[in-house]
C-alpha cells in the first residue's frame, strides 16, 4: 500500500522503534496517530510530524476502542497500524529468590501479546469496512516481537513468552484476514538503540553490537523503520515475521 494520504496509527510512537516508523511513514505523505501511554511523549512527536497524539493503553479493550474511534473522529478510519508498544521488565530469573512473581508475568503478557492482538483485532474490524483499494488491499498491519522469541535469554521469560505469541500469531492471523484484504507481518528486531536499551551498561551495549556477526553494532531505529515502511507498501508480503538482526544467534 502506498502511504501517502493513509491514515496509519503507531502504537507506542512516543519512543523508540514506534517514534522512528512515525516518522518514516509521515514522510511518506502519511497522517500518524501516535498511541501510547506516555501521552506526553506521544505529543512530542505528533507535533513534529504533523500528527495527533492519542494516550492509549493498548492492553484495555476499552482504552484500544476509545483511541481508534478518536483517530476517525480527528482524520478517518485507518489503513495501516505499526504495533510498537512493549515492555521488557527487569530482568527476574525464575528459580531464584522465591517463586517468580506472576502479576509481573502477566503484565508482559498483557501488553506484548495481548496487547498486540487487542489493537490488530480492532483496527482490522474498521480496515475490514472500507472500499478496497489498489489490488484488493483494505490494510495492512506490521507487529513487533523480538529476537527473544527465539533465543531467549537468562531473565526473559514473560519477554520471550510474550514475543513467541506474536510470532505464532502472526500467519493465523494474516490468514485470517485475507478475506479482507488485510495483511499481517511481523518484525523480530535483535538489539536497538533506543530508550529500551539505554539502561543497559554502555559496555553491555558494546559487547552485544560486537556480537553482531555483520554489521557489528547495534541496530539503528530508522533501520527498523525502513523495514516496517517496506512491508506496508509491498503487497506480496503476508504473513512472514522478518529477523532484522545482523544475524545475531545468542548464547544463553
Ligand atoms: P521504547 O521503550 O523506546 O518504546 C516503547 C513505547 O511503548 C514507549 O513509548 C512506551 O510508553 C509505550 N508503551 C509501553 N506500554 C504501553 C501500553 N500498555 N500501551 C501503549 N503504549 C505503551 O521501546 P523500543 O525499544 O522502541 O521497543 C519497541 C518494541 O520493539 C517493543 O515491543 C519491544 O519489545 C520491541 N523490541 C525492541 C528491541 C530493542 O532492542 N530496542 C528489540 C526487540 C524488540
Amino acid at each position: 500500500m502506498n502511504p501517502n494520504g493513509q491514515i496509519a496509527i503507531v502504537t507506542g510512537g512516543g519512543s523508540g522503534l514506534g517514534e522512528a516508523t512515525a516518522r518514516a511513514l509521515a514522510d511518506k505523505g502519511a497522517r500518524v496517530a501516535i498511541f501510547d501511554i506516555g501521552i506526553d511523549r506521544a505529543a512530542k512527536v505528533a507535533g513534529d510530524i504533523g500528527g495527533t497524539a492519542i494516550q492509549c493503553d493498548v492492553s484495555s479493550a476499552d482504552s484500544g476502542a476509545a483511541a481508534v474511534a478518536e483517530v476517525e473522529k480527528r482524520l478517518g478510519p485507518a489503513r495501516i497500524l505499526v504495533n510498537c508498544a512493549g515492555i521488557a521488565i527487569g530482568v527476574k530469573t525464575i528459580g531464584k529468590d522465591g517463586p517468580h512473581p506472576l502479576d509481573q508475568y502477566r503484565k508482559v503478557i498483557e501488553i506484548n501479546l495481548i496487547g498486540t492482538f487487542n489493537m490488530i483485532r480492532l483496527v482490522a474490524d474498521r480496515a475490514a469496512k472500507l472500499e478496497p483499494l489498489q489490488g484488493g488491499e483494505r490494510g495492512v498491519i506490521v507487529n513487533t516481537a523480538s529476537v527473544a522469541a527465539y533465543d531467549g535469554q537468562i531473565g526473559q521469560a514473560a519477554y520471550a513468552a510474550s514475543k513467541g505469541g506474536v510470532v505464532g500469531m502472526t500467519l493465523p492471523v494474516a490468514r485470517d484476514l485475507a478475506r479482507s484484504g488485510i495483511r499481517v507481518c511481523t518484525i523480530a528486531p535483535g538489539i536497538f538503540k533506543t530508550p529500551m536499551m539505554a539502561g543497559m551498561p554502555q559496555e553491555v551495549q558494546d559487547s552485544l553490537g560486537a556480537a553482531v556477526p555483520f554489521p557489528s553494532r547495534l541496530g539503528e531505529p530508522s533501520e527498523y523503520a525502513a523495514l516496517a515502511l517496506h512491508i506496508v507498501e509491498n503487497q506480496m508480503l503476508n504473513g512472514e515475521t522478518i529477523r532484522l538482526d545482523g544475524a545475531i544467534r545468542m548464547a544463553p
